[in-house]
């Protein structure tokens, strides 16, 4: 116990301690309630604003109203429904693989999905920059895992030159959840094919993002063919809750019989999985919101650059500030916070030391009205404390 509490002062004197949380009592919006105060919300994966749009609450509630609450069990046992067969024909359809299959959480997926298909006779090739999932699914597997500088190409085959096995999987982040950058999937994909090796994306920020009808940074990239496994989440632009992958047959077929997150438990309930299908439904339609958004991204990402901000080399609507400092970080923060913006500071572990950042990002349904007033206060703030020149 002495220990524990050791542990947990010394992260408060590094600034690392997460103190409790900030409270919402409203939908996820571009303006919230928190702590009965209205806050404009900027740091939301619910990039398309659909989390609280009304087509997707109506079709909630008409499944609440047929299926219930609970699943009332695993996939497996008595938990599939006919919905959940088809969100996943709809999620094939929707990134042009064969099949699909869901978990409960992109984190279950990864997990899952890693330690399903790697043992100890694997070697793992990991993007430096990769989601926590991916690497717990990797040290879960047993799996050598050789991480590689964040999309360094040259790294990457220097390191496959020197690691390879018999048998080898490249993993990377479509879209970096805390750069907004975008993995150069054309030259992995290359580099898998002249190794024979297997390819996996993570596009939990890329689906309704990027890409042909939004279906994400494979499609983007034109090599969905050359994917083998396509996973993302269905928490972030598509405003609902779960986790899938996508990729041929035979890869659903044994994530289905070996992933034990997926095995082990409780499907997600009709409710969720109607709100997913119709989500998708609307993406794949939905090019203005899209657009929108992302110019609405590229003019506010080179209005702070203009103001002399550090913002990382990003195209989507993922904008991250780096300030370095993890204080200074969390003062930015705080002081937006008290002029009613509530932007997240990320620190370590979360991104590597020194790199300490707030994660701007940006909802289809933010209004320029806003943003501009959001832009006059964080440069305020910013020449306050020293992070741009006054
Ligand atoms: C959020 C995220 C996940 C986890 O997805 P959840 O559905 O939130 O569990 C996995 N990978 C990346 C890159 C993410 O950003």
């Amino acid at each position: 116990m002495e220990n524990l509490l050791k542990i947990l002062s010394s992260l408060k004197e590094k600034g690392l301690y997460r103190e409790d949380f900030r409270y919402l009592s409203s939908e996820q919006a571009p303006r919230v309630c928190i702590e009965g105060k209205e806050i404009i919300l900027l740091g939301s994966n619910n990039y398309l604003g659909l989390c609280n749009d009304i087509r997707l609450k109506e079709a909630a509630i008409d499944a609440v109203k047929q299926y219930g609450l609970g699943s009332g069990g695993s996939r497996l046992t008595t938990g599939s429904y006919d919905l959940h067969k088809s969100l996943e024909k709809k999620i094939a359809d929707f990134k042009g693989t064969e099949s699909s299959l869901i978990f409960n959480t992109g984190y279950m997926a990864n997990v899952g999905i890693i330690s399903s298909l790697c043992d100890r006779e694997w070697v793992i090739f990991s993007d430096k920059n990769n989601h926590a999932s991916i690497i717990d699914g990797c040290l879960l597997s047993g799996a050598k895992l050789v991480r590689y500088k964040h999309c360094d190409m040259d790294d990457l085959e220097k390191k496959i030159l020197e690691h390879r096995g018999n048998n080898n999987l490249i993993v990377t982040d479509g879209v970096f959840s805390m750069d907004g950058d975008v993995a150069p999937l054309p030259d992995i994909v290359r580099l898998a094919k002249e190794y024979g090796m297997i390819t996996m994306v993570d596009d939990a920020h890329g689906v309704g993002i990027l890409g042909e009808r939004g279906s994400g940074t494979a499609s983007y990239f034109k090599v969905t063919n050359e994917i083998d496994i396509q996973m993302g989440t269905l928490s972030k632009a598509i405003g609902s809750i779960g986790g899938y992958v996508a990729g041929r047959q035979y890869f659903i077929d044994y994530f289905r019989n070996f992933a034990r997150s997926f095995i082990f438990s409780t499907a997600l309930p009709p409710s969720f999985i109607s709100t997913s299908l119709k989500a998708i439904e609307i993406i794949e339609k939905d090019e203005i919101t899209r657009q929108h958004l992302l110019e609405m991204a590229n003019w506010f990402k080179n209005r702070l650059i203009k103001a002399g901000f550090h913002v990382t080399n990003t195209i989507t609507p993922i904008i991250p500030v780096v300030v370095g400092d993890v204080k200074k970080t969390v003062e930015l923060s705080e002081s937006l916070l008290e002029e009613g913006i509530y932007v997240p500071a990320i620190r370590p572990p979360t991104v590597p030391k020194g790199t300490s950042r707030l994660r701007i990002s940006l909802m289809a349904t933010h209004t320029y009205h806003d943003l501009e007033y959001v832009m006059d206060v964080i440069n305020f703030h910013g020449k306050k404390l020293g992070i741009i020149e006054g």
